[in-house]
């Protein structure tokens, strides 16, 4: 009995108020970091979303040394308490389940060892060191399921509820393999770890909810429904930006390309609207992966009805002209088949570069418009760059 008193001294006590007011202060920030990181990877580059990931994992990094500072200040410089462990615990688990990423995994795998190494370095006995290995083992196991199957997990009662009791279990092992502790402890931290996590779980599916509702709301204001590609309102802000960006670095080449189908009516007219469409779709999303696989890193808008646009940062008009060149003759040989009928597609395209000379956007948007018009009245299936038209 006493045993469980002492539990109980340790866990229900002022410090542990405290710890727990840390704990939860440090996962409401971490669950409003993961709403805005997921609201920004929607548009960021992969670097930048390389650097926000680091910067998540740095959080979870800086919560668990707070919580072990402010515990070693209220504790009298002694890290011994199954509170403190509990919510450094929490503060792990939380983190994977909620940001998903790579860089808190590694946290998540480095934590053990980092605690291991501290405390033997502070005169903890190796005596035990293959009960440490061992749990590592299944501690490893059990972080690699939860980074590959976050989802179902936080879905599945009995797997959540198997995971916490393996992920506490193991670090209870981990923690008795420094400080071989009576194991009628280890019962209760787990039974009050995982009775604290299954809130947890009910706040986790929440702001999961909230987020993929937000980023359906983005997919709907900022990508065209037909085709996939990024729509006019998408376009329509990417283009302040790019004017601010040439500001910044007037030297830097900055090209437009605008193409537009041609005789696309045609294809209504002969085969229906929903042929129309599908021949729509396959252009744009040839374009689009295209461009995803070239260098040039090129952003396909659809502008409006047949007709898309393409900002070409850094890339000057002779190199853009050779990338929808490329793309363009890729979509000669693979034709649309509708009713068994396998019809080309033809485009006819405008490209030039942002000069210091266009006062605002729509002059530069006016002088490529204009290009695009003079290869239609050229013939169409042409390209015109910087005045200069010819067959494609
Ligand atoms: P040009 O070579 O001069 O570009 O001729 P065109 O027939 O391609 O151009 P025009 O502007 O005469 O016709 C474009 C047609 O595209 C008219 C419009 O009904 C059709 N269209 C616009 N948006 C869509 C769409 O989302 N789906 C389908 N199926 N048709 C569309
Ligand atoms: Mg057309
Ligand atoms: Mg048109």
């Amino acid at each position: 009995m006493y045993l469980f008193e002492n539990f109980f001294n340790d866990i229900f006590n002022i410090k542990s108020v405290i710890m727990a007011l840390i704990t939860v202060g440090l996962i409401a920030i971490m669950m409003v970091m993961t709403y805005l990181v997921a609201q920004r990877t929607a548009r960021l580059s992969r670097t930048r979303t390389f650097i926000l990931e680091i910067i998540e994992a740095l959080v979870v990094v800086g919560g668990v040394l707070l919580l072990r500072q402010t515990f070693w200040v209220l504790n009298g410089g002694s890290v011994m308490s199954w509170g403190y462990a509990i919510a450094q615990l929490m503060i792990l688990l939380y983190s994977m389940y909620a940001m998903q990423t790579l860089a808190v995994t590694l946290v998540n795998l480095a934590m053990p060892l980092v605690f291991y190494g501290q405390t033997v370095r502070l005169g903890a006995s190796t005596q035990y060191w293959w009960v440490f290995m061992l749990t590592m083992a299944v501690l490893f196991g059990v972080i690699a399921y939860i980074s590959q199957h976050q989802a179902l997990v936080l879905k599945s009662e009995w797997r959540f509820l198997l995971i916490q009791f393996l992920y506490g279990g193991a670090w209870c092992l981990i923690i008795w393999s420094t400080h071989p502790y009576h194991l009628f402890y280890a019962i209760n931290v787990l039974v009050v770890f995982i009775a604290y996590m299954w809130i947890i779980r009910f706040f986790v599916t929440r702001v999961n909810h909230v987020i993929s509702h937000f980023a359906s709301l983005d997919q709907a204001a900022n990508y065209d429904e037909l085709t996939g590609v990024r729509n006019r309102a998408n376009f329509d802000t990417t283009t302040v930006g790019v004017f601010g960006v040439y500001r910044q670095h007037p030297t830097m080449p900055i090209t437009m390309a605008m193409f537009d189908i041609d005789h696309f009516k045609n294809f209504n007219d002969n085969y229906g609207h929903l042929a129309g469409d599908a021949v729509l779709k396959h252009v744009a999303q040839l374009f689009n992966q295209e461009l995803t696989t070239q260098t040039s890193h090129g952003e396909l808008f659809r502008y409006g009805g047949e007709e898309f646009v393409i900002i070409f940062e850094n890339i000057p008009p002779l190199d853009a002209q050779n990338e929808v060149t490329a793309i363009r003759n890729t979509l000669q040989k693979s034709p649309v088949t509708i009713n068994g009928n396998k019809l080309t597609v033809t485009v006819s395209i405008g490209i030039s570069e942002l000069q210091p000379t266009d006062v605002d956007f729509d002059s530069w948007f006016k002088r490529v418009d204009h290009y695009l018009y003079l290869s239609k009245e050229a013939g169409r299936d042409r390209i015109t760059v910087e005045g200069k038209t010819q067959k494609l």
